[in-house]
């Protein structure tokens, strides 16, 4: 049987989920989702698990509201991430409803509205450069499919914590109805993360190869330019974060060598940017070998 919409058409929101989506447009037709799932139960074989994520009842709310077959798709994991279900932007959804969705291709910005989106929202109208970092984030972030709450994401975060100025907090946090730490060091916090998934800095950061002093004057001046050293931060700390990440990821590379397979980065997950993913594991037990050989000599 064919499932016919609801007579009161409901948007979708773009990335919204199928939860947020069915108790919204439940609410407009003056239902409670839960009711109308017992009704479709009641007529057609629709599931009794309680799977939120069951096809046939995605199938359904889609034909309850008259939705394109791409609605209620965006992925779960993007990259080997998880992508975090999250409340929408509230100048985005109509009042006086709320909604939650995946937004894998963007930070924690409303651009639309100049609105921070963590917890709580804020509006970031006197705090330019977090829409600066937004614009960064989309353009050079999200085509990496680096998700928010990533681990990288994390690191970059607690590096950008540890390592600001307090002068710098100060004055952002004046402009900045509720100052969480989160959107106060939101730009360095993008900055850094950029630059933990670059090829370029990956390639030679956690280069076994390479010499010690070679890579941790590279990590110095990538954070410092970030994070400067300066008498009220402790920007040292940042370094020692980032300097963990490449020197645990270099002996990843050098272990896994050894035994002529290709480093398994569940921990960081950014080697897949670097040459260090990008060549096929029997190039690097050749490499390896070549390496034994050398030493042996
Ligand atoms: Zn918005």
């Amino acid at each position: 049987m064919k499932i016919e919409p609801l007579p009161i058409p409901t948007r979708l929101l773009g990335g919204e989920v199928v939860d947020s989506y069915a108790g919204r447009h439940a609410r407009r037709n003056g239902l409670r989702a839960d009711q109308v799932e017992a009704a479709l139960r009641d007529v057609l074989k629709f599931p009794q698990s309680k799977s939120k994520r069951h096809p046939d009842r995605i199938a359904a709310w889609r034909a309850l509201g008259d939705l394109h077959e791409r609605a209620f798709t965006e992925p779960e994991i993007v990259a080997g991430d998880w992508v975090v279900t999250r409340p929408l932007c509230s100048k985005c959804v109509p009042h006086p409803d709320q909604a939650s969705g995946r937004l894998p291709w963007m930070g924690w910005v409303c651009l639309k509205h100049r609105r921070w989106m963590g917890d709580p929202q804020v509006d970031l109208a006197r705090f330019g450069e977090a829409l600066v970092a937004e614009r960064h984030w989309r353009h050079t972030l999200a085509p990496r499919d680096v998700v928010v709450a990533s681990p990288v994401l994390r690191l970059a975060e607690e590096a950008a914590l540890v390592g600001i100025s307090k002068s710098a907090t100060e004055e952002r946090a004046e402009r900045v109805s509720v100052p969480s730490p989160g959107v106060l060091v939101y730009p360095e916090t993008v900055a850094l993360a950029r630059v933990l998934t670059r090829p370029s800095f990956l390639d030679l950061a956690c280069d076994p190869d390479a010499p010690g002093a070679q890579r941790r004057a590279l990590v110095e001046r990538e954070v410092y330019r970030i994070l400067p050293d300066v008498e009220d931060a402790e920007a040292w700390r940042a370094v020692a974060r980032a300097w963990t990440m490449v020197t645990d990821l270099s002996d990843l590379i050098r272990d896994a060598r050894l035994v002529g397979m290709a480093p398994d980065d569940g921990k960081y997950n950014v080697l897949r940017y670097s040459r260090w993913l990008a060549q096929p594991p029997q190039g690097l037990g050749r490499r390896a070998e070549a390496n034994r050989d050398g030493a042996a000599g």
